[in-house]
């Protein structure tokens, strides 16, 4: 009945565990779970799952906030997003959060990783997971000048409802995590009452962020029913129906096969 849009179920905290997350999620009707690829050195790891597992699938790309990690190129990312388990190009895109005493100027290296993952969507046609932290304006002007025809996803937002607005309006979804549950992120539900329901999806960025009650804690696929259930009580819907919203919506962006 869900999917999870976005994990790191190759992350060693859940790869350790995953016969039992496996079975929490069949639990938990979670049938599907993207596993998002942060390095190039950890992409056969997340291949490995997603050719293991028939409910699990797989992406290419390099994190921002990684360094000291293989700079891809657009022939590395475009090799290995040629296989038909690899769904999507990221997660990439900019993070000015943790700037450890560097300006943004200094981040020219975030930007030209950022531009080849963008030069990668459009090569391969697949779409963008796109990681945005404190770099909202960067993010859409690089999309806008670089990612003509490119779709893909903001995912784990925290940015504010004008952020979102422009997403959508270049062709973009947007993803909430369990951070949609936190206390403190009325800002966040409002955003996600404001958006148009077909291009909104829900995640878990496990092992990060558990949602409500399971905040702290490890996170997995499992509990993306509570970030659903937060979803449908904000927009005044059954939790099946946002269920099934959000599987379409993840099914149509990602061309996932049912
Ligand atoms: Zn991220
Ligand atoms: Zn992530």
């Amino acid at each position: 009945m869900f999917i999870d849009s976005h994990c790191h179920l190759s992350f060693p905290e859940l790869r350790q565990q995953l016969p039992q997350i496996l079975a929490a999620m069949q639990a938990a009707q979670v049938e599907q779970a993207i596993c998002i690829c942060t390095t190039l050195e950890e992409f056969p790891e997340v291949l490995a799952l997603a050719e293991a597992y028939p409910q699990l699938w797989a992406t290419v790309g390099v994190h921002p906030d990684n360094e000291g990690v293989q700079e891809p190129t657009l022939a590395d990312l475009l090799q290995r997003a040629d296989h038909p388990k690899v769904l999507a190009i990221g997660e990439t895109g900019l993070d000015y959060y943790r700037l450890n005493g560097r300006s943004i100027a200094d981040m020219q290296w975030q930007r030209d990783r950022f531009a080849v993952h963008i030069a990668a969507a459009r090569a391969s046609g697949k779409p963008l997971v796109v990681h945005t932290r404190s770099s909202s304006e960067d993010t859409l002007q690089m999309l806008r000048e670089q990612g003509q025809g490119v779709r893909g996803v903001f995912h784990c937002f925290t940015e504010d409802l004008a952020t979102a607005e422009a997403a959508v309006a270049l062709g973009f979804h947007i993803s909430f995590s369990g951070i949609l549950t936190f206390k403190n992120a009325a800002g966040l539900r409002e955003v996600a009452q404001a958006l148009p329901r077909d291009r909104v999806l829900i995640e878990t960025d496990s092992p990060y962020l558990a949602p409500v009650p399971y905040r702290g804690k490890l996170n997995s696929p499992a509990y993306v029913p509570h970030v659903a259930a937060e979803l449908a009580r904000l927009w005044g819907k059954p939790i099946e129906a946002v269920a099934q919203q959000t599987r379409d919506n993840t099914r149509a962006l990602f061309g996932l096969a049912a």
